[in-house]
């Protein structure tokens, strides 16, 4: 019986693979367009370096379309050949090919960068005017935006000093951590006698139905990062104080405010938002505790957080396609046939194999190509998630290159999360409303309040652990494993409250966390675009038809205007004090949803 299953067509989308053709013919093609792409960078120096001081209005709209026209040809190129790699990681000539286009990408980076500093250090009358002519009306809030850090931007050679020095005196620190955490292994054994793991492989078991596999991993992992947490604190320690310094001498008055200022987003508004988040931890409670019932245990502990409810049903690809077309659909025809091209159009890569990268991802290409996403489907719901959510990157992707520049169609962090979120909303509440099998029902609302939790909840914690380690650092504490171990102890306490146990181990649980090392409070974005999401979606099921248009017209805008004004056209106003409110309710009604399932 199980044989048939096995050969029977499509299962785990046998034989989905993506058709690069139309991005690119072959490698051959992408070197001799790599070549041609850096000529025109370095021509595009020749002829403009030095000239934005005397530039006027119409010149400047002739700059910025070069400069476009480059930024688009170079992201093709470097687009085929990472989606290249990705589905054959271990080839030599993919290999060979992401070498030359990385280094042909720094090489370009190199002969434009003098175009945004020239741009940046115009006096500020001279670029309003420049800035607000009809000639680069598309560009303008690109030009507005890259001038932003020009008060914490330092002279010339300065600049020079600081970018000489950054190999050794930041990344070095950066790559340490990176190699301890990424080459760490211990033996364990999962079932099947013992294997090495590395940190990832043993996070993995925390999914697993069996709780003492789940428990045994999580301890296994604190273990093996016990010996390292002396040299992994003084990779952050060396990081936050280097970066307190930086912050001193750019004349930045608070921690946060350069990663506000990436973000395009007040301070306040963040800070308010986190207040709101701490004071709904309630929902987690309710739900922690739902799930003990469920799972039938008393109180759940840490390596229960993520236990499965049960298994879904299975669902071949063709009724994910169809499940998507659904979802879409009734939202918007427009969307659905969106969506439906990357289907038809064969750029979707579906089918997991040896040698293609796990996860899954939507890559934007280039404005004058589609986008294309991988995944990897295993015949799961879950998967048909995975697809909303890329093809949702994907609408966002398609629509704002229609409309906007190569350098105006890209979001910041904080609204890129949106459209997939979104997207994930729209086929969430349709399989919910038609799905017959309640086991299925409930893996998914299970699968989707934990990951609201996981983007809301916990990320929000990491965001006041980081707070409270550079208050510290700045106090003159150095950042040892023991106080980093305490704030992050008390911050998680705070999450958990009493309904959940944490071990003693999970002190630790800062230690291997990539994202403190990489950039400075990253994850509140994630917060920020899920909850906004959840307040588009609140608007959405209050306004119905009405909202699809506006929406659409979202999607389209990309990256011409920050998060506030684009939120705010949709009627989210983010200075409201009470602006999160709908989507707190969304995450209760979800967990209502589920207690009564
Ligand atoms: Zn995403």
């Amino acid at each position: 019986m199980t044989t048939t299953a096995d050969t029977a067509p499509g299962r785990r989308a046998a034989g989905v693979h993506w058709d690069l053709s139309p991005v690119i013919a072959d490698p051959d093609e992408a070197r001799r367009r790599l070549e041609a792409g850096l000529a025109r960078a370095r021509a595009f120096e020749g002829t403009y370096r030095g000239a934005l001081a005397g530039i006027d209005a119409p010149g400047l709209a002739a700059a910025l379309e070069e400069l476009a026209a480059i930024d688009n040809e170079l992201s093709r190129v470097s687009s085929y050949a990472h989606l290249r790699e990705s589905v054959d990681v271990s080839s030599q000539e993919n290999k060979d090919l992401s070498a030359a286009v990385d280094r042909g990408l720094v090489e370009a980076a190199n002969a434009l960068r003098f175009f945004d500093l020239e741009w940046i250090a115009l006096p500020e009358d001279r670029a309003r005017e420049l800035h607000d002519a009809p000639d680069v009306a598309r560009d303008r809030h690109y030009l507005i935006a890259l001038r932003r850090f020009a008060p914490h931007t330092l002279s010339e050679p300065e600049e020079r000093m600081l970018a000489e020095r950054g190999p050794a005196a930041v990344n070095a620190w950066q790559t340490l951590f990176g190699q301890i955490t990424s080459t760490l292994e211990v033996p364990f054994d999962a079932g099947e006698g013992e294997e090495p793991h590395t940190i990832d492989r043993l996070l993995a078991h925390v999914r697993d139905p069996d709780r003492e596999l789940r428990r045994r991993a999580l301890e296994t992992l604190y273990d093996t990062l016990g010996p390292h947490a002396d040299t992994l604190a003084h990779c952050y320690d060396t990081l936050v104080g280097d970066r307190l310094a930086m912050d001193r001498l750019r004349g930045y008055a608070a921690p946060m405010d350069p990663t506000h200022l990436r973000n395009e987003l007040p301070g306040p508004v963040v800070e308010r938002m986190l207040d709101a988040v701490e004071r709904h931890y309630g929902i987690a409670h309710r739900w922690f505790r739902v799930k003990a019932g469920i799972l039938g245990i008393e109180r759940l502990e840490l390596h229960d957080q993520y236990a499965p409810i049960g298994e879904g049903r299975a669902v071949d690809y063709s009724e994910a396609r169809r499940l998507i077309d659904e979802s879409f659909g009734r939202f918007s025809p427009r969307i659905a046939s969106l969506a439906g091209g990357f289907f038809d159009e064969r750029r979707i890569d579906a089918e997991p194999r040896a040698g293609k990268r796990g996860g899954a991802f939507c890559a934007p290409v280039a404005q004058d190509a589609s986008p294309y996403v991988l995944m990897n489907f295993t015949d799961r719901m879950d998967d048909v998630m995975t697809l909303a959510h890329e093809l949702g990157h994907g609408m966002h992707f398609a629509l704002a290159s229609e409309e906007q520049t190569p350098l105006s169609a890209g979001t910041g962090l904080a609204l890129a999360e949106v459209p997939s979120t979104f997207a994930e909303l729209l086929a969430f509440d349709h399989l919910m409303a038609t799905e017959a099998d309640a086991a299925t029902r409930r893996a998914l609302v299970s699968e989707r309040v934990e990951g609201s939790f996981a983007t809301v909840f916990r990320q929000t914690v990491l965001t006041r652990y980081e707070q409270r380690a550079y208050a510290m650092r700045a106090e003159g504490s150095a950042l040892t494993p023991e106080r980093l171990s305490e704030i992050w102890f008390e911050e998680n306490r705070k999450y958990y409250g009493d309904s959940l146990a944490l071990p003693e181990g999970y002190r630790l649980g800062w230690s291997y966390i990539p994202h403190f090392i990489s950039t400075r409070f990253y994850t509140y974005a994630y917060v920020f675009a899920h909850l906004s999401t959840l307040a588009l979606y609140a608007r959405y099921r209050e306004r119905g038809e009405d909202f699809v248009g506006d929406y659409i017209g979202f999607l389209a805008a990309g990256g011409s205007a920050g998060p506030t004004e684009l939120l705010g056209a949709l009627g989210v106003d983010v200075e409201d004090p009470d602006v999160w409110e709908p989507g707190f309710q969304e995450m209760e009604r979800m967990v209502e949803v589920a207690e009564a399932g």
